[in-house]
């Protein structure tokens, strides 16, 4: 089997939907050298979502970390309120080139399924989300906005009735409706083209990053770090500084209640080699291989797997990745709120969290990007919560 990131990558599926990741990839090969496919991409981008969305120099935070300059991408600001749409409006514009009429995609905490459900609205076409019943039960507000989109939510009950049972049953639903059917996968992970077409569509982040740097300080980062989930944001910061050696990357993982208790997510730090949704990556298990239940506070940091280029990068040392405690990412939720006066998502303080480790111990002459992947707003609740409780 072909993979794609050394030994990473590939498509683990049975034969029809290795036929239909094939017609996949064509479609998705011809319209990314059709200019003007990617003339609409752009245009909903900077119409729809808002972009291009600033790089933010922390002035507050650079000073009190006492180290490297702080530069903040401001992905929060996006139209729905985290990068994901980015990757929506890609493949919501590739499914209806491919003439389908009807999105289908999966959902754990509900911010992929929120974003699908919104762009599923504006562009007219019909929605069905498969969420893990138990996440439908914790997150009924997020069902709720769904519908209010006009989508419909499907609640998935084999397995855990979590994400990852949602992932499998909703390429399990994609092969019986393939003819009229799209799925619209949230994150760089799964099997190919997902995670090439996911990166594609989430690089705007790091090809706006360097421009803006370059105008702002006339070199590029020395580094670029990033909390990862699956790693869409992530690759989308770092995709564009790949090539230049000098830029180190860095990811950051949920550690949950820390990575000596079961309660985590650090699958970098603690998973093995395997294959998981389809692809060959690094993912938590238990002594047979089968994947083990992951933990964190923040739902999109939640999942038991990475992004295969992820695994990649790990192995051949291209980046390096470390985890934050839920306690280490509520003190940066705080942190970055109270010196800067942006919110960040929970999932992006995990960055935040490892950056006030690592800046103070750089140099002023650095420079550090962090990407806050979303805003707060969704989370005050649960840190409200999580700070009267500890
Ligand atoms: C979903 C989500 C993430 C994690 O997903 P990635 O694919 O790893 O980027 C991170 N931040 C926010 C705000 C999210 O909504």
């Amino acid at each position: 089997m072909r993979h794609q990131f050394g030994e990473f990558g590939g498509q683990y599926v049975p034969d029809p939907v290795v036929k239909a990741l094939g017609e996949l990839e064509k479609a998705f090969e011809e319209a990314i050298e059709d200019s003007s496919f990617i003339e609409e991409y752009k245009m909903y981008l900077k119409e729809y979502v808002g972009r291009p969305s600033p790089l933010f120099y922390a002035e507050n935070m650079t000073n009190d970390l006492g180290g490297a300059k702080v530069y903040l991408k401001r992905e929060d600001l996006n139209h729905t309120g985290a990068h994901k749409i980015n990757n929506v409006i890609g493949q919501i514009l590739l499914a209806k080139r491919m003439g389908k009429k009807k999105i289908i995609a999966e959902t754990g905490a509900g911010q992929h399924g929120v974003a699908t459900a919104t762009a599923a609205a504006m562009f007219d076409m019909e929605c069905e989300i498969f969420m893990g019943e138990e996440d439908t039960i914790r997150q009924r507000l997020n069902v709720f906005r769904m519908e209010m989109l006009g989508a419909k939510v499907t609640p998935v009950t084999t397995g855990t009735r979590t994400l990852s049972d949602a992932v499998d049953f909703a390429i399990a639903q994609w092969v019986e409706r393939i003819d009229d059917t799209f799925y619209l996968l949230g994150s760089a992970v799964g099997p190919h083209p997902y995670p090439v077409i996911v990166k594609e569509f989430q690089k705007i982040i790091g090809k706006e990053a360097k421009k803006q740097i370059l105008e702002k300080e006339g070199r590029l980062p020395d580094y670029c770090i990033a909390c990862v989930g699956g790693g869409s944001n992530a690759i989308g910061l770092f995709a564009e500084f790949v090539p230049h050696e000098e830029v180190k990357l860095i990811g950051v993982e949920a550690a949950g209640k820390g990575i000596h208790t079961d309660e985590h997510a650090a699958t970098m730090t603690l998973g093995k080699e395997g294959v998981l949704h389809g692809m060959r990556t690094i993912y938590v298990q238990d002594d047979n291989g089968d994947v083990k239940p992951v933990y964190s506070i923040s739902a999109g940091l939640d999942y038991p797997g990475v992004g295969p280029e992820h695994a990649y990068f790990k192995e051949s040392g291209r980046a390096d990745y470390f985890a934050a405690t839920d306690e280490e990412a509520v003190d940066s939720f705080l942190y970055l709120s109270k010196t800067e006066g942006i919110i960040p998502a929970i999932e992006s303080s995990h960055a935040i969290a490892y950056a006030r480790k690592f800046v103070p111990t750089l140099s002023k002459d650095e420079i550090v990007i962090i990407n806050v992947s979303g805003r707060g707003d969704k989370d005050v609740e649960a840190i409200e919560s999580f700070l009267r409780n500890r």
